[in-house]
C-alpha cells in the first residue's frame, strides 16, 4: 500500500531535521537536551501521520480562492474532519513520550492522569474543542489540573499539530497563496509564528532570482507567502519603521520589529540553512531571540492584521 515510498519520504523528512539539529547546537549547545527530546517528538509525529484519522471537508482551487478572497481562514467555512479517536491515540502515545523524558514532564503526565481518573479532565473533548485562539482554556485547564500551563499545552500541541497540518496540506496543497497576502494563517486564523525568507530561483522565463517572505504556522504548519515590505501588526510601510537584529555567529537568525508599533517576528534564512523550514525545530530553539527582543520592549507579532 505504498508503505515503503511513505517511509522512504519519512526517512528523508528526519535525516533533514536532524542534520538542522547538528547545525543549531554547534551554534547553541545549550539547546542539547531540549532538542534531544523534541527531536523524540517531532520522529514520533512523522511516524504516525499515515495513521491519523483525519478526512478534511473536500476544498477545491476556486471555493478557496473565493473563501480568502473574503479574508476568512479556511476553517472557518470547511470542516477539519479531525477524528477524536485518532487525537486521543496519538495523546496517549505522546504521554508515553513525555513520562519517559524529565522529572518535571513525568509529574505533569501524572497530574493529567490523576485528573483524567478523578472525571475532571477529559482529553478527546479538550484535544477536539483546542483551538488556535484558546489560550485561556489552557491556563484554566493547567490550574485546574495543577500543571505549568506552557507544559500541558506543549503536550496538546504535540498531538493536535500533525493533525492540523494534515488538514493545512489537504487545503493548501503546497500553494503560495499569492492571492491571500495577510499575515494571519489562511487554514487556522493564527498569528504567524515565524516568517521565512528565500530567494526564489531564476523562473524558467530567465526573471532574475527575487527575495519572497513567507509565514509559518506553529499551530498547523501552513506556509504562505506575504508582502516583505509592510509591517504585519501595524500595516506601516515607512522604509524607516522596518528594522531588525542579527548576531555575527547566527547568520541565518534574525529579528524584524517595526519601530511604528514595537511588535517584532523572528526570520529564518532558508537559503542559509540550506532546506525546508521545520517551524516547530525553529521556534524551540529561538527561544534566545525572544529574549532579546523581550529586553528591547518589543512584543511578539500579533493578531488582528
Ligand atoms: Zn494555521
Ligand atoms: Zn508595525
Amino acid at each position: 500500500m505504498g508503505g515503503s515510498a511513505s517511509s522512504n519520504m519519512d526517512r528523508k523528512v528526519i535525516k533533514a531535521l536532524e542534520q538542522r539539529a547538528r547545525q543549531i547546537l554547534k551554534a547553541r549547545p545549550a539547546y542539547q537536551e531540549m532538542v534531544d527530546f523534541y527531536l523524540t517528538v517531532f520522529r514520533r509525529q512523522i511516524e504516525w501521520r499515515d495513521r491519523l484519522a483525519v478526512h478534511p471537508q473536500a476544498v477545491d482551487d476556486e471555493q478557496r480562492r473565493a473563501c480568502l478572497a473574503e479574508g476568512e481562514p479556511l476553517v472557518d467555512r470547511f470542516d477539519s474532519g479531525i477524528e477524536s479517536e485518532s487525537l486521543v491515540d496519538l495523546w496517549t502515545e505522546m504521554k508515553t513520550v513525555f513520562r519517559e523524558g524529565n522529572d518535571a514532564l513525568r509529574e505533569a503526565v501524572e497530574k493529567v492522569d490523576a485528573a483524567e481518573g478523578a472525571g475532571d479532565f477529559m482529553p478527546a473533548i479538550w484535544l477536539l474543542e483546542y483551538r488556535p485562539d484558546s489560550h485561556e482554556p489552557t491556563a484554566e485547564a493547567a490550574d485546574r489540573i495543577g500543571v505549568d500551563s506552557m507544559l500541558l499545552e506543549t503536550l496538546t500541541r504535540a498531538v493536535t499539530f500533525p493533525h492540523w497540518e494534515k488538514v493545512a496540506q489537504a487545503w493548501l496543497r503546497g500553494e503560495n497563496l499569492d492571492e491571500w497576502r495577510r499575515f494571519l494563517c489562511p487554514t487556522c486564523g493564527s498569528p504567524p509564528g515565524l516568517a521565512e525568507d528565500r530567494m526564489d530561483g531564476p523562473a524558467a522565463d530567465g526573471v532574475t532570482a527575487s527575495p519572497r517572505r513567507f509565514m509559518h504556522c506553529s499551530f498547523c504548519g501552513s506556509r504562505w507567502v506575504v508582502p516583505g515590505l509592510v509591517c504585519p501588526t501595524c500595516d506601516s510601510t515607512t522604509s524607516g519603521d522596518a528594522k531588525y537584529y542579527f548576531t555575527e555567529d547566527e547568520p541565518e537568525l534574525r529579528i524584524d520589529f517595526c519601530k511604528s508599533c514595537d511588535h517584532y517576528v523572528k526570520v529564518v534564512n532558508a537559503d542559509k540553512i540550506g532546506g525546508r523550514v521545520h517551524v516547530g525545530l525553529e521556534l524551540l530553539t529561538t527561544v534566545h531571540l525572544d529574549a532579546i527582543a523581550h529586553d528591547k520592549n518589543l512584543r511578539p507579532i500579533a493578531a488582528g492584521s
